[in-house]
């Protein structure tokens, strides 16, 4: 199993990166180990029938990195890319983040392999249905708590929260979140990815010295996490000057409306041929001069070919695993690029789907205003954590990052200790 999951380049990443932090903290080998490999790995069929009355079988998966320190949390996504490996790294990018962010939980991450783009509401329905059904065994409130990610929303929520509640005879907000707020989701979760990304872009550019209203942003991505880093930004006083999707690529340098983008994306179903910028090649995009650059979409878009390229001065990881290890070593060579790392820099959503796991909890409600409060609290203190870490122990960000989330849950196997 570990070779295969080594096979895969993101989890090859994910280990690569823990290595490092773990031979920083000096973790014995025993605690290594425990830490680094995935608890449970689970892999279900999700046959279904399709609109044409075909049957079709999609594959599924669910990786829990760690229990340890409570239920596990993370997203589930639906994206043709999707294998083990990859949903492996995300899950333990996961527990790093969930541990630096002081959350009671543990990683974890899902995923189908299926193009959720050329299905119809009905075919992904019972999709989400299917995964969640052959899933019920290894989820609950205090067991595993999925959230949306790239390909699913609300809706895909709604329909588990459904599935899991049917099952169980009662009505259980706890099973998922990310939900609508009528179902109890929690006010602030869809808008909270973005707008903690663009929180601490703001932060960065700050301490950068560079004043919000004179800035520029080039956002890869428009999807929710893309879309309001963009509004925030944008309210922040931040020109959007590039914007690109899996459509294509706009760019302007009197920068890009993002409300009416929306529109347009609304009708035509992507940024391509937006009448208010002018068409870029993807990649050039990201090697546009702008103060800050926003991977919003994939893993492994800055890579050894275009890092020594990039103009930007803050670079905000929105995207988990967007860097990869070979464009990693060249920006800290650089050293002129202020780097939010991704576990950082994404961390609002998962946090706020902590205030809404709380809420369900307690059966309460809080205001929208009252969630935003405490979320930029928290991302305002692990940001400045990570800051101070790093430069008193003279570490890049990403490693500094890490560390602390590692630690974190490095402390608690300890004191746990081995069983049996
Ligand atoms: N999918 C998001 C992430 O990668 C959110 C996970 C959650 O809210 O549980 O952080």
């Amino acid at each position: 199993m570990k070779e295969q999951l080594l096979a895969n380049p993101v989890f090859r990443m994910a280990a690569d990166q823990f290595d490092r932090t773990a031979d920083f903290l000096n973790l014995s080998v025993e605690i290594r180990k425990r830490c680094k490999w995935p608890m449970r790995l689970l892999t279900v069929s999700i046959p279904i029938k399709l609109d044409n009355g075909e049957t079709e079988v999609f594959y599924g998966y669910r990786v829990q990195h760690q229990l340890s320190r409570g239920p596990v949390k993370g997203g589930l996504r639906f994206h043709p890319n999707v294998e083990l490996g990859e949903v492996a790294a995300l899950a333990m990018w996961m527990n790093w983040k969930c541990a630096l962010m002081e959350l009671p939980f543990g990683g974890g991450k899902g995923g189908v392999a299926c193009d959720p783009r050329s299905m119809s509401q009905a075919e992904l329905e019972n999709l989400t249905r299917r995964y969640t059904s052959e899933m019920l065994p290894f989820i609950g409130p205090e067991t595993d708590v999925m959230a949306p990610d790239m390909g699913t929303n609300e809706q895909t929520m709604s329909w588990m929260l459904d599935v899991y509640s049917t099952h169980a005879g009662h009505m259980v907000p706890g099973i998922v979140t990310g939900k609508p707020v009528k179902l109890m989701g929690s006010e602030g979760r869809t808008a909270a990815t973005g707008h903690g990304v663009a929180f601490l872009a703001a932060r960065a550019l700050t301490k950068c010295k560079i004043k919000h209203e004179t800035a520029t942003a080039v956002i890869q991505g428009f999807g929710n996490v893309g879309y309001h880093a963009a509004l925030t930004l944008e309210r922040f006083g931040v020109k959007i000057t590039g914007i690109s999707d899996v459509t294509g690529a706009i760019f302007s340098v009197e920068g890009i409306n993002i409300r009416k983008l929306a529109e347009h994306v609304e009708q035509t179903g992507g940024v391509r041929n937006y009448a208010g910028a002018a068409p870029i090649d993807p990649e050039v995009l990201l090697v546009q001069e702008c103060d800050v650059l926003i991977p919003a979409a994939l893993e492994r878009v800055i890579t050894e070919k275009n890092a020594a390229h990039l103009k930007c001065r803050v670079l905000a990881e929105a995207a988990n695993g967007p860097t990869t290890t070979k464009a990693d070593q060249i920006i800290e060579e650089r050293g002129d690029i202020f780097l939010i790392p991704d576990i950082l820099c994404n961390a609002g959503g998962v946090t706020c789907s902590y205030f809404e796991w709380v809420q369900n909890l307690q059966r309460f409600q809080w205001s929208e205003q009252e969630v935003l409060t405490k979320l930029d609290t928290k991302m305002a203190k692990a940001f400045d954590r990570v800051i101070a870490f790093s430069k008193y122990n003279k570490l890049p960000h990403r490693v500094a990052a890490l560390a602390l989330g590692i630690k974190e849950v490095a402390d608690v196997k300890e004191q746990r200790g081995l069983f049996p």
